[in-house]
């Protein structure tokens, strides 16, 4: 069968999120995400999408995803055929250095594709999956303790959520660490929570804190330590105290066969965007199997179509063992599907319809397109 890709476009979108979320950098109140339609010679088309916590996290945004899809990706895969992947992650790589998130957007929509094609769901073309349904985390981030704690418990309550994150580092180190202490023991006897500080708190604070990190029943420290600092992670995971997870600090597969080697995490959390696509985390999975390292499914805040990627790629590991994060759909005010992927008891279901197993809803991606002349109605809120 003849088949190769014919036409890619990009478009950028913002949606905005039900309440202001605060990083340990910035408030955000609504979402950017760059699409990606890409269209084969046999006139099927398939969606993938962009999206980062912030450029703050990896240096991307949607702006130069669009910009490195249109002008460098596109001129390479045009004309290329889709079913040869691996091919085509090694032509970006090589021609591309980095900007791991835009290429993850374009794997996903030629796996998309090419699932329309076999009319197999993705996680079939990924080895088929091991488990169809995922435990969701929520991250908690109203910016006050009381704030956290009341939503922890109420979402606990009425089934809609049953783990939790919260996220920290917006203030001193020290001061983030009480209240990630209160908050922990504000929620406990309803549910242990995971603690996020993005790579903002250092070696000394965090050591004279574990031992009361750990009595406060924190379930892991995600990626406490600055992304570079491999041997301060080491040190934290030989305390023996709370579970560290990498999160920064595992961007690639040579990352964490470096991880891997300095025994500097005891979780990993993947994620699509970060690794360059599905079939980079299955790798980064895969190391994490053989060296008995438990499996997260982290999120970079995705519409439905990213976050069934996620599910399609999350699925098919034998170690998620701490599930996954991946509630953007239940996060944002509103989607880009027919049929929106919304969590159910704190669980997500894998999709069984061919392609990611979503139906692009064109009345919403045109009502959220931005436009040339806009720069970005997101009221981003720098913080200090
Ligand atoms: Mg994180």
């Amino acid at each position: 069968m003849d088949l190769l890709i014919k036409h890619i476009t990009t478009d950028i979108i913002d949606i905005p999120i039900k309440r202001p979320h605060q990083f340990s950098t910035e408030k955000i109140t609504t979402k950017s995400f760059m699409i990606v339609r890409l269209h084969l010679t046999n006139d099927i088309e398939g969606i993938g999408e962009g999206t980062t916590p912030g450029i703050w996290w990896n240096g991307e945004s949607v702006e130069t995803m669009k910009l490195v899809v249109d002008q460098y990706i596109k001129p390479l895969l045009l004309g290329k055929d889709p079913r040869y992947v691996e091919q085509i992650l090694a032509l970006m790589d090589r021609h591309i250095r980095g900007n791991s998130f835009a290429k993850a957007a374009v794997e996903m929509s030629i796996y998309d594709a090419l699932g329309h094609v076999f009319q197999v769901p993705v996680h079939q073309l990924l080895g088929g999956a091991f488990t169809k349904e995922v435990p969701i985390r929520w991250a908690l981030a109203s910016g006050s303790i009381e704030g956290d704690i009341n939503e922890g418990i109420e979402l606990y309550q009425n089934h809609t959520y049953q783990t939790f994150k919260i996220k920290s580092g917006k203030e001193s180190p020290e001061k983030d660490v009480i209240r990630s202490i209160k908050i922990a023991e504000g929620l406990q006897g309803y549910s242990a929570i995971g603690v996020d500080p993005n790579g903002s708190w250092n070696r000394l604070m965090t050591k004279k804190w574990m031992e009361e990190l750990n009595q406060a029943g924190v379930e892991f420290l995600e990626q406490p330590l600055a992304p570079e600092d491999i041997d301060g992670m080491s040190d934290l995971v030989s305390m023996k105290r709370v579970p560290i997870m990498a999160d920064e600090g595992i961007a690639s597969i040579h990352d964490a066969r470096q991880i891997v080697e300095k025994k500097a995490a005891d979780i990993f959390s993947l994620k699509i965007h970060k690794f360059g696509g599905m079939r980079h985390t299955l790798k980064v999975g895969a190391l994490a199997e053989s060296a008995g390292i438990c499996c997260f499914g982290g999120t970079s805040l995705e519409t439905s179509i990213g976050t069934a990627a996620n599910l399609h790629a999350f699925c098919t590991l034998r170690n998620l063992d701490y599930g996954a994060e991946i509630f953007g759909p239940d996060w944002l005010k509103d989607d880009l599907v027919v049929e929106p992927l919304k969590s159910k008891k704190g669980t997500l279901t894998l999709p069984e319809k061919p392609g990611l197993g979503i139906e692009l809803d064109e009345t919403k991606f045109t009502q959220y397109k931005r436009h040339k002349e806009e720069n970005s109605w997101n009221t981003t809120m720098r913080q200090p």
